[in-house]
Parts: structure tokens; sequence; C-alpha cells
């Protein structure tokens, strides 16, 4: 598969950044998904020119920083009609963010659960946020590939991560602001999950604005030395 990064921070962009958003494509070509579309992940999305391609959207969940570049994405499917409504995987709560994506007709809406889109095939595991969240695994090309989606600390999270071949993990915070309460692993914690369920690479993300990235690299990199982290417009063959 052919991972593109369309956005790495949350719950808001840096200046000339984007939050959440995946293009993930077959090593064929012929299946194409994005995974979440935060604020900026469309411009970036239009420069990737994989817009006509899509053949689903996936939405860990409906914080804005996730979905939010779906409601202009209507108008941009205006200009670049489609045969069939675009498929939107998405938690069915938040309802009110879920009825604004319901009422796009451009959108054929369905809940998180276990789906065959092209090549590639879509399971989900619920995540720790305050909202209703899945963590996201694409099985593909002999490969998986797994986005923890936002979350903290959870023993079925950790099983579902099991054996990534690239593991993309919530760095939301640094470890001097996590707590076990908190809404984010930790970038220490995402080294250690990836440690613990034996990822071959692991992809820091969700970046806040106020922490620097490079810092919360090193703080992973304690306990997986390979760790690497999500740049825009990266790409990554898994
Ligand atoms: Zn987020
Ligand atoms: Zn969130």
């Amino acid at each position: 598969m052919k991972l593109t990064i369309l956005g790495n921070n949350g719950p808001y962009p840096a200046p000339g950044g984007a939050c959440s958003g995946y293009l993930l494509e077959s090593d064929s070509g012929d299946t194409c998904i994005l995974i979440d579309c935060g604020t900026g992940a469309l411009a970036n999305l239009m420069a990737s020119g994989a817009l006509d391609r899509l053949d689903a959207v996936v939405l860990s969940h409906l914080h804005y920083d996730h979905m939010s570049d779906l409601l202009p994405m209507q108008y941009a499917i205006q200009f670049h009609p489609r045969k069939h409504p675009l498929p939107v995987y998405a938690p069915l709560t938040p309802e009110p963010v879920r009825a604004l994506l319901e009422s796009a007709p451009c959108y054929d809406l369905w809940p998180c659960e276990d789906a065959t889109v092209g090549e590639m095939k879509l399971s989900f595991n619920p995540a720790r946020h305050p909202v209703e969240t899945f963590a996201v695994a694409v099985r593909c090309d002999g490969a998986r590939f797994v986005f923890t989606g936002d979350s903290n600390t959870d023993a079925l999270v950790e099983l579902f991560c099991e054996g990534a071949d690239l593991l993309l993990a919530d760095a939301g915070l640094s470890a001097a602001d996590w707590k076990p309460t908190a809404p984010h692993y930790s970038a220490a914690l995402c080294g250690q999950l990836a440690k613990n369920t034996r990822a071959k690479r692991l992809l820091l993300t969700h970046f806040n604005p106020k922490d620097d990235p490079d810092a919360l690299l090193q703080e992973a990199r304690e306990f997986f030395p390979a760790a690497e982290r999500a740049v825009i417009g990266d790409i990554h063959y898994i």
C-alpha cells in the first residue's frame, strides 16, 4: 500500500498546516481511500489529484479536526461529478455532526463496521476518547496498516494494533501533559504501544501546534528507536 500524509495536526492546524488526513492506495492503484479529513486536508487531497479516484472515506470519529473538510468536499465533488455517491464510514454519534454528512447527497453514510472496499479489508475497534471513536485497520497487498484514531491507552486497542506493518499513532500529548484521563496517548506511550504490539514501523501524528514534533519524536524513540513522524506530503510504502 501507499500512504500519503495530508494532515498531521490536531486539534487545530499549525500555520500552513492541516489536521488529520491520510490517503491510502493499493499497490495496483485500483483502490484508494481517505482516512479522516480534518481542517486543511482537503487542499492537500486536491494537490494529490486523488479526489476523483476515492473509493471511500473513513472517519475515525466526528471531532472537527478529523472531519470538517468533508463539508466543503461536497462542493468539490459538484465540480468533479461521480457516478455513485461516495461511501463514508463514520461513527453514528454525535448525531448532529453525522446529520450534516447525511444531508449531503454526494455521500453514502455507513457505520464503522467491517467492510471490503475494492482490494482493501477494513476493520474497526472502539478507541478511548470523549466521543465515539474507532481505531482503523486496513489489510491489503499482504500488509496491515493500523491507525489508532484519537485514543488514550486501552487494552483492546493494544490488542487491535498487534503486528501492524505500519502503526500510525496519536501523539497528541507530550509525556509532561499526559494523564490517565487524557483524550490522547503521549508520544512516549505511542513508542511503548509500537514496542508492545511488535509493530514493524511507527509513525507519530496528531501534533498539537504548541508542541515541538521533534521533541515528541525523541520521547517515542526512547521506547521504539525506529519511530518516525508524519510529515505532510510524505509518502510511505507499507
Ligand atoms: Zn483529534
Ligand atoms: Zn478527537
